[in-house]
This record gives structure tokens, C-alpha cells and sequence, in this order.
């Protein structure tokens, strides 16, 4: 991981409040709020609010406590929406080639229907 962080990318715009945003949680160190072009009835986005590009730059500098609250959240997270009986799908996308558009790590969540089993 050689790119440095990019604060001015449109998620960090929505952690600092300077663009609105449908939330659905929010603590000191994560927040979580409504895709703006949703992919399924129900369509989240999870970021940690640390500056992490991806993944893999998220698991490799955060602090591990950081990266096990961040994961356990997401699932209390799809469960409190209600989706943990009929099932739902996590994606993350990380760099060019599988798209990543914003370049702060997120998670989506992606619920509400039967998905396609198609992933690519
Ligand atoms: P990526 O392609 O990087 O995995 O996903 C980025 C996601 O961010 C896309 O699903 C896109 O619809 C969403 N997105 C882009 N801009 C905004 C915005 O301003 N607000 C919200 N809520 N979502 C956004």
C-alpha cells in the first residue's frame, strides 16, 4: 500500500458532518449509514472513522482491538435491520480492479431480497 490517504474522499466529508448522510449507527470509531444508490432494498455502508484506504490497509495499521469491534459491529448492525434470519451480503471492494470508487474502507451490507449468486 504505497497511496496515501486522500481526507477530501466523500466518505471522511460525511464522518467530519460536512455532508449529510441517512446513519444508521454511530460510536466514537464507526459509523454506518445508507448507500446513496442502493443495490438491494437494503444497502449499508460501514466505515471505521480512522483514515484507511481499504481492507487491506485497515487490517494491517488499525489496532487489533479496532479491527475486532469493527467486524463484531457490522453483524449487531445487520441484525438489528433485521436481516440476520434471511440472510444478507458483506462486500468490500479494494482498489482498481475490483472497482473501489471511494477510498475509504467500507463495507457494505446488502440485504432485503434473495441476491443473485452471481459475484462478478
Ligand atoms: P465502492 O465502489 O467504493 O465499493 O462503493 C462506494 C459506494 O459509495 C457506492 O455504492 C456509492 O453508491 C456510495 N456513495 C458514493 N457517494 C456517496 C454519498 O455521497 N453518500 C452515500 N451515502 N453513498 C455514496
Amino acid at each position: 500500500m504505497t497511496q496515501k490517504y486522500d481526507p477530501s474522499n466523500i466518505f471522511a466529508k460525511i464522518i467530519r458532518g460536512e455532508i449529510p448522510a441517512h446513519k444508521v449507527y454511530e460510536d466514537p470509531k464507526i459509523l454506518a449509514f445508507h448507500d446513496i444508490s442502493k443495490a438491494a432494498p437494503l444497502h449499508i455502508l460501514v466505515v471505521p472513522k480512522g483514515e484507511y484506504i481499504c481492507f487491506s490497509h485497515f487490517t494491517a495499521n488499525a489496532p487489533q482491538q479496532d479491527i475486532i469491534d469493527f467486524f463484531k459491529k457490522i453483524g449487531q448492525i445487520a441484525q438489528e435491520l433485521g436481516l440476520e434470519e434471511a440472510g444478507y451480503r458483506l462486500i468490500t471492494n479494494e482498489g482498481e480492479n475490483a472497482s473501489q470508487t471511494v477510498p475509504h474502507f467500507h463495507i457494505h451490507i446488502l440485504g432485503g431480497k434473495k441476491l443473485n449468486a452471481k459475484l462478478n
